[in-house]
């Protein structure tokens, strides 16, 4: 069980400063130093804005992972970036990102990074917050890998990343890492159509030889390209199979899909510990701390204080920084205020 009733913590991302998406599109004229400069910058404004919100659990906002290089699909050797689908213009979705092609053997010699942006996080936030590591688990992952080559399917491409995962989360525990999320959104994004049991195998295996040595968490969301969901958008085919995960708290987005199967969240906190979505990342509208504890008393009908925490619904990275910074202010307040 967590530490805090009723604790505040985030998914992994933040926005980028103006300045920060600025320079992305000009990487080729800083020199390594000055990017490391920048994206340590990034990272204090990130911390600053978490801790001056007073969160017990904080990240790094990713502010590192700007572009391929920095990416995860930048560490994996065996890939080669494929737009040939790519779509250019019009309204935003996924088939904008473009994709790669499976060239060869998925290996990652350097890991994935997350180590260092952890080394990272601890050496600049102050005493105090808990500071959680994000990894991408291997059947999200494997979503913008063509299979092909080696690998026929996308599951033969997780199977292919999974060790890889593994890897890096028990290198993040041997760093001092003591919460680690896994994001799965596709996992939750797919669950109604394909096999459930499959999922959670595979997810039990990605965290094999952590429990005990860290908290592990993971983060279900039902997708946010540019502001938008991707997934058919209800709990119902992630249960009962779900509640097999291994996992010490489980993350399910709630603001944007305004509460609806509230009430499925009780054989979750049966199970495990429960961070519910309570700020909608996708609205400009800035929940009230009024709001904040009024939607914490609905869900504490159906999980305790000391099982349920707090959290936007997904990373706030597709939220401009202005309303980032007030939602969590506000979620914490709220928060505080019902906390018994
Ligand atoms: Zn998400």
């Amino acid at each position: 069980m967590q530490p805090i009733p009723i604790r505040t913590t985030v998914i992994g991302s933040y926005p980028f400063p103006g300045w920060l998406e600025f320079s992305t599109r000009h990487l080729s004229e800083f020199g390594p130093a000055d990017i490391e400069e920048m994206v340590e910058d990034a990272v204090v404004a990130a911390v600053h804005d978490q801790v001056t919100a007073g969160l017990d659990v904080i990240t790094d906002g990713e502010q590192t992972r700007l572009d391929f290089n920095l990416s995860f699909y930048g560490f994996l050797d065996g890939i080669e970036p494929n737009h040939a689908e790519t779509r250019r213009f019009g309204p935003p979705a996924h088939d904008q990102r473009g994709r790669h092609s499976i060239v060869g053997e998925l290996r990652a010699p350097r890991g994935l990074g997350v180590v260092a942006e952890f080394e990272r996080l601890k050496r600049l936030a102050p005493a105090g917050p808990v500071l959680k590591a994000s990894v991408p688990g291997p059947y999200t992952l494997s979503g913008r890998l063509l299979p092909g080559g080696l690998y026929r399917d996308r599951f033969e491409v997780t199977e292919a990343l999974l060790p890889i995962v593994n890897r890096e989360m028990h290198a993040l525990v041997e760093a001092g890492c003591t919460e680690i999320a896994i994001d799965e959104p596709s996992m939750s994004c797919y669950a109604y159509k394909e096999d459930t049991r499959r999922f959670v195998d595979i997810f039990n295996r990605t965290v094999e030889g952590l429990a005990g040595r860290a908290r592990i968490t993971t983060h279900l969301c039902f997708g946010n390209f540019k502001g938008r969901p991707v997934g058919y958008r209800s709990l119902q085919p992630m249960l009962p199979d779900f509640l097999d995960m291994r996992v010490d708290e489980v993350h399910i987005e709630m603001a944007n899909r305004e509460f609806a199967e509230l009430e499925l969240l009780a054989p979750f906190a049966e199970a495990m510990d429960v961070a519910v979505g309570v700020i909608d990342v996708k609205n400009y509208y800035i929940e009230t701390p009024e709001d904040v504890a009024e939607r914490i008393r609905k869900c504490l009908r159906y999980v305790p204080a000391e099982r349920l925490a707090v959290a936007p619904d997904c990373g706030l990275s597709q939220t401009a920084r202005w309303a980032a910074r007030r939602k969590l202010q506000h979620m914490v307040k709220g928060a505080q205020s019902v906390r018994p």
